[in-house]
This record gives C-alpha cells, structure tokens and sequence, in this order.
C-alpha cells in the first residue's frame, strides 16, 4: 500500500525534474535524474560519519622519509588499516621508485608536504615571494599529481604555519583541506576559513608531544568518541630505535597505540580514514543533495553533489545514508552495504550515481 504523495512532496517533485533537467549539459557526467510524477519520494538523511561510527580518527605521518614509510606499511597492513603520509618531495623523490612500488599495497595515502618543506609563517622572507609560495604549493601539487596520477585536494603545512599569501595560494588552487599543527580537536562539519579547526587549519594532537605515552594516546580516541570529533593525530618517524628526530616514535610504542585503535575501528567506535578520504566524505556530506523514491517495484537513491567545482571523478566517497521506507517493506540486499532494521534502511552510495534496489515481493 503507498501512501498519497502530499502537496509539499509534488512540489519537491517538480523541483528535482527542473535543477536536473537544468544540470543535464554536465559533459561525460552521467548524472540525469528525475523522479516520476507518480513515485513516492522518501525522506533521507546522510550520517555524519561513514558506517556511523562515533568518531573519525585520521593518522598522518609528516615529511616522507622512506624507511618510516615501509615501517608504518607494515604497522597498518597488519591492522588492515590506512594512513596518510605527508611527503615534501625532496625527501619523497630521491627513493621514488620504492615509493611507488610501496604505495601498491593501497595503505599508504601520499599527500602533499611541499617541495622542499620551507617555513611559510606570516614573518619569514617567503611569505612575500609569491614565486616561490607558488614553486612550493602548486609546483608540488602537481608533481604528485603526475606522479601519483591522483587529484591532490589537500594540503599538510611544513612547520605546521601558513602566510595570507600562501591561504590566497591555497585557496585559488582547489585545495580542500589544510592540516597545520594547533593542537586540538576538529569538528565533524568544519567551517570554510583559517581559525583553528577550521577547514584551512586543522588540527592534531602530535604523537610525542611532552608527557605523551599510550594511556594518553588511546585517550585522545576516547575522547574523540565520546565527544564525537575528528582526531587527526601527527606522527613524524617511526623507528625501530630512536633516530633522534622530531618526535619519532617507536615501532613498538606505535604498535601498542594502533592495537588499540584497531579495537575500536573493529567495533565500529571509529572511523579510520586517511586525510583525503575524510575531507572527501565531509566535503560532500555538505554540498550534496540525496533523494530517494520509489516506483513499481524499486527503490531509487541519487545523491547530487550541488557545488560546481566537485567533479565525481574525485569526489566518490561513499557516504552512509539513512532512509525511511514504508512500514511492512522489505528490500533485497544486493550487498554487503545495505542494512534495514525495520522501516529504516541504510546503505552506502556514491555521489552522482544512481543506485537502485529491488523491493521484495513487489510484482
Ligand atoms: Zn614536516
């Protein structure tokens, strides 16, 4: 039995048909959508994490050095977890056929660190070179681009500090997102703009900060959960022994603080994710428009990203999105992703691409 579709659904009808008939012309983006007249449109909402964890947990280990990079392959590997590595390419490049060959395994997510990790505070000398502002953002940018193949959309400041110019910079050239070193939390919806926490500055808790041991580690997750935020947590080295940089952290110790994080990941507490994929899944939970109906004998769901800059090449994330479907109605699984505990139905799509289930028991 359908229920009547009311008046404010017809007008929600029609406006689908117009923005989508309008959006049309988007070239290769296969993206037409209408809802039929006669169909009935339910009402969705998108969770605030993928898989409706209680918080994101996100590792980046900053500037690229090779043997770090094998060590934390294997930590994650193990755990069958990802992390994010922030590489400046003078120390990526000289091992770049390793480099490569390591970021097969798919646990490794490299991002941009610029070229050669130069301070660009507000009072250094660069901040007023806009040459080599532009040499060590966009240069960089696109040398992981063509060597990675791979749209870079964020960016991990060296010394954790940015210039105006080097925000102006940012900001022209489609970066997303901008971790730099405040210590903090993020929330799970930043606002566009430079104050801490803010999409242009997000925040960590660094590794080996003074005092920092494993209770206060798997502390900063606790508190993540119970707080529902983004940790970004800031790791340096990874050693077998104490190299003497920057907050390197054991092999050991880190082994001990992801066994932890893996417990959590495992019952669903937390959402591990690297950098991009967070800003990815965040970024399109706020620029997108999910609809969902159903005809005859299917249930149709289409999340329409409504930013113009978005492609969907880039921006495929899935996102978790939650659906009220009549009571008594029943909808085949065709995969792993989709759970329906009674008129409530969740699933994972793709934006910009249609995703249809069948009704059971429709004729
Ligand atoms: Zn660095």
């Amino acid at each position: 039995m359908r229920k009547i579709v009311t008046i404010a659904r017809i007008n929600l009808i029609a406006l689908v048909i117009i923005c989508f008939g309008g959006c049309g012309k988007d070239k290769g983006n296969n993206d037409i959508f209408t809802i039929p007249q006669t169909a009935e449109v339910l009402d969705t909402s998108i969770s605030e994490i993928y898989g409706d964890a209680d918080a994101i947990v996100t590792i980046i280990s900053d500037d690229g050095f090779y043997q770090t990079a094998e060590n934390l392959d294997k930590i994650f590997g193990e755990r069958e977890l990802k992390c994010t590595v922030a590489g400046a390419i003078k120390f990526v490049e000289p091992d770049l056929e390793s480099w490569e060959q390591l970021l097969e395994n798919d646990t490794i997510d490299l991002v941009s660190h610029s070229y050669n990790h130069i301070k660009m505070a507000t009072d250094t000398e660069i901040s007023k070179d806009e040459n080599a502002l532009k040499h060590e953002i966009v240069d960089a940018d696109q040398w992981y681009e063509e060597k990675l193949g791979k749209k870079q959309i964020v960016f991990v400041c060296p010394e954790n500090t940015m210039c105006d110019l080097g925000y102006k910079i940012l900001e022209e050239n489609d970066f997303w997102a901008v971790r730099r070193g405040n210590r903090g939390y993020n929330p799970l919806s930043p606002k566009d703009g430079t104050n801490e926490g803010d999409w242009m500055n997000l925040m960590v808790q660094g590794i080996q900060d003074e005092g920092t041991d494993l209770s206060v580690r798997n502390g900063w997750v606790d508190t993540a959960i119970s707080d529902n935020v983004w940790l970004i947590e800031m790791w340096h080295n990874v050693m077998l022994e104490d190299d003497g940089g920057y907050q390197t952290i054991l092999i050991s110790d880190a082994e001990k603080h992801m066994d932890y994080i893996k417990e959590k990941s495992d019952n669903n507490d937390i959402w591990v994710a690297t950098f991009d994929e967070a800003v990815k899944y965040i970024r399109e939970k706020q620029n997108i428009n999910v609809y969902a109906y159903i005809d005859d004998s299917d249930l149709h769901v289409y999340g329409k990203l409504n930013k113009k800059n978005m492609s969907s090449s880039t921006f495929n994330q899935p996102l978790t999105v939650h659906i009220t479907i009549p009571d008594d109605m029943n909808i085949e699984k065709s995969g792993n992703s989709i759970r329906q505990d009674g008129n409530e139905l969740v699933i994972n799509i793709i934006p910009n691409e249609e995703l249809v289930m069948k009704i059971r028991g429709a004729e």
